[in-house]
């Protein structure tokens, strides 16, 4: 369970969340949605620590990520605990973010053995496995630029999986692909979902979204405008301001 209770965050005197309330259920889909600027990758940094926030807290199964109050020290101050926060809560970016210098398999298992420290010849059994689920197992020992652009955001993924993560956070996964290749990309997520993995999904994609989320939260400048199951919000949005957006995405 991913809770964020009342999450504030401003960049100097520009308050981009302000006050965010979200759950996201062991094994549920959330997907956030909402205008550019809304602060939907801000909201993923700060679950992920990649970025400080000034008020609230967010709890992974009950542990603290951020702590309640105000100010700076809301952040575990132990580098490990912050590791494994950021091991159970591995975000795949809208840019794949892969190492160039590196083979796929290579970039698949970089992290758990040398972040994590697992042992080599588990974690390349994992990786193979891994890759052969998002299905490009045949692309292991060709470098990132030899793959199309779902490729690569597929190998990122197997990335994120490999990881063995409790929970998975997307940032607009699709974004940067052409449609053709979005749709294989989806497939994967769609599997990951049907899997029952717990997710929380920064997309600008509406079917997806709607095919694959359990809740859907619509942020509206910094705060939740609307949220509900994707029928009733996709179906029969309450609010003017996700009825305006969701007018504007077709
Ligand atoms: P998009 O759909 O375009 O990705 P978003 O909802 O993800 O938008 P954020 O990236 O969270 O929006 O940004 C929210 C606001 O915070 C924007 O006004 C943005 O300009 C501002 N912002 C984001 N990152 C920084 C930063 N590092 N420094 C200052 N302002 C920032
Ligand atoms: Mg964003």
């Amino acid at each position: 369970v991913i809770a964020i209770r009342n999450l504030h965050k401003s960049y100097g005197a520009l308050e981009v969340l302000k006050g965010v309330d979200i759950t996201a259920p062991r094994g549920h889909v959330v997907s956030l949605i909402g205008s550019s600027g809304s602060g939907k990758s801000t909201l993923l940094r700060c679950c992920n620590l990649l970025e400080d926030s000034q008020q609230g807290e967010i709890l992974f199964d009950g542990e603290p990520v951020l702590w309640k109050g105000e100010g700076h020290h809301r952040r575990p101050a132990d580098p490990k605990q912050v590791l494994r926060i950021r091991t159970n809560l591995s975000m795949v970016f809208q840019q794949f973010n892969l190492w160039a210098h590196m083979t796929i398999l290579q970039n698949v298992m970089e992290a758990p053995v040398t972040v994590l420290g697992r042992d080599r010849a588990e974690v390349e059994h994992a990786a193979r496995g891994y890759l052969d689920k998002v299905g490009i197992g045949d692309k292991c020992d060709v470098f990132p630029a030899q793959l199309s652009g779902g490729q690569q955001q597929r190998a990122a993924i197997a990335r994120a999986l490999c990881m063995e993560p409790q929970a998975l956070l997307f940032d607009e996964p699709t974004s940067a692909l052409d449609p053709e290749l979005e749709q294989e990309v989806v497939r994967v997520i769609k599997g990951l979902a049907e899997e029952g993995r717990t997710m929380l999904i920064v997309t600008h994609d509406m079917k997806m979204a709607a095919d694959v989320s359990d809740h859907v939260v619509f942020l509206h400048q910094g705060l939740v405008e609307e949220e509900g199951a994707p029928g009733s919000l996709f179906g029969a949005p309450k609010s003017e301001r996700l009825q305006g957006f969701l007018q504007s995405t077709v």
